[in-house]
């Protein structure tokens, strides 16, 4: 079939919208008509030709949701006229991995995905009879993708896409941190470093979870007036006297849980420093740049402090996203906040330039 798709030819350079040719779903797989899709700062990073690993051409975007139009053979979990939300993180349930329970990484298509190709090792979008590679195993820049039924989340069809889809990637890498990996329990201190939409999902998630007190840091004051409205207690701009000033509104103690969302080495350095001695836990949750690394003083770690990080916040795709969905659509989780803009597919670079210029927490395209 013929689709409109923004394709990245080359890196750096504007995409255009073009046709290009989608095939059918193949044994195991899924044609998904997107409805909506966040912009996302990883789609922006691999568009720059700064990822080592990126590639081109390739349609971009992560972080979709929309409706099943047709199953490929084999398929048995999903069928035509089911709500879904795009995984870049697939859960099978039966790998190694998905398999010991004490991971969300899961192994089954990991190699293939990575470089641009569906699990049988094909792409089914080309253009001109080349093939076209598909990004992170998604491709939602585009009316329709292909994607294995591994990697798409069955949702409630109630909820509207242009909000859920914010769980694709983002919203759900701060609330999984806080409510699963971290396992926030009712009562504790929690900080949280940068407020973009990961953070401010560790601040929800933080709150949900029941935490008593919530530190904001982050250095735009928009961003942390949001942070409010999700649940932080104490906001501040973020700087080199953050830690102190936890440390002096904690009674010298540290927080029992902080979590960073900047991708900055040193703010990933506060995050561990803040948290408390005896069994503070810091989650990074942000990507660091090719080659960095993270400082830490061991006798933070000696004195009982951990340091974990997760992928996806450690969410398993599958399983907890629509549990997410279900909380928006009880009105127990607010995704609307998130959602700052909304363009049409033309717009897509418009999105990026809004978040270079840090304007808003997440663009969506709806088509
Ligand atoms: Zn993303
Ligand atoms: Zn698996």
């Amino acid at each position: 079939m013929k689709i409109r798709a923004a394709l990245l030819e080359e890196f750096g350079q504007p995409m255009a919208i073009r046709e290009l040719d989608l095939a059918p779903p193949n044994a195991g797989e899924v044609l998904v008509r997107i409805h909506a899709c966040g912009v996302c700062h990883t789609d922006l990073y691999t568009w720059s030709g700064v990822d080592p690993s990126g590639y081109a051409p390739t349609v971009l975007g992560h972080e979709g949701a929309g409706v099943v139009e047709e199953v490929g053979e084999g398929v048995t979990s999903l069928r035509p006229g089911d709500h879904v939300i795009t995984l870049f993180s697939p859960e099978c349930g039966e790998c190694d991995h998905c398999a010991s329970g004490k991971t969300n990484i899961c192994t089954a298509i990991r190699a293939q995905q990575g470089s641009g190709y569906l699990p049988d090792g094909t792409a089914r979008l080309s253009l001109d009879g080349e093939p076209v590679r598909h990004f992170m195993g998604t491709s939602t820049f585009a009316e329709y993708t292909v994607m294995p039924e591994i990697a798409l989340a069955k949702v409630n069809p109630e909820a509207p896409f242009d909000k859920i889809c914010t769980l694709a990637c983002g919203a759900t890498t701060g609330l999984a941190a806080a409510i699963h990996k971290a396992a926030v329990e009712p009562g504790s201190t929690v900080a949280v470093f940068g407020c973009g939409l990961v953070g401010l999902g560790a601040v929800a998630g933080s709150q949900i979870a029941g935490a008593e007190r919530i530190f904001a840091v982050d250095m735009s004051e928009e961003r942390l007036a949001i942070a409010r409205r999700y649940g932080a207690t104490d906001c501040f701009t973020g700087g080199e006297e953050a830690v102190a000033r936890i440390m002096e509104l904690t009674g010298g103690n540290g927080v029992d849980y902080s979590f960073e969302a900047t991708g900055n080495v040193k703010v990933m350095r506060q995050a561990v420093e803040v948290a408390r001695i005896g069994w503070g836990l810091c989650t990074v949750l942000g990507v660091a740049g090719k080659g960095e690394t993270l400082d830490i003083v061991p006798r933070l770690l000696i004195t009982g402090r951990r340091v974990q990080g997760g992928s996806f916040g450690g969410a398993k795709g599958r399983t907890h996203v629509p549990q997410f969905v279900d909380m928006y659509m009880a009105g127990k989780l607010d995704l609307d906040g998130f959602v700052s803009h909304h363009l049409s597919l033309e717009e897509v670079m418009k999105g990026f330039e809004l978040m270079e210029a840090q304007d808003g927490i997440r663009s969506v395209i709806t088509f």
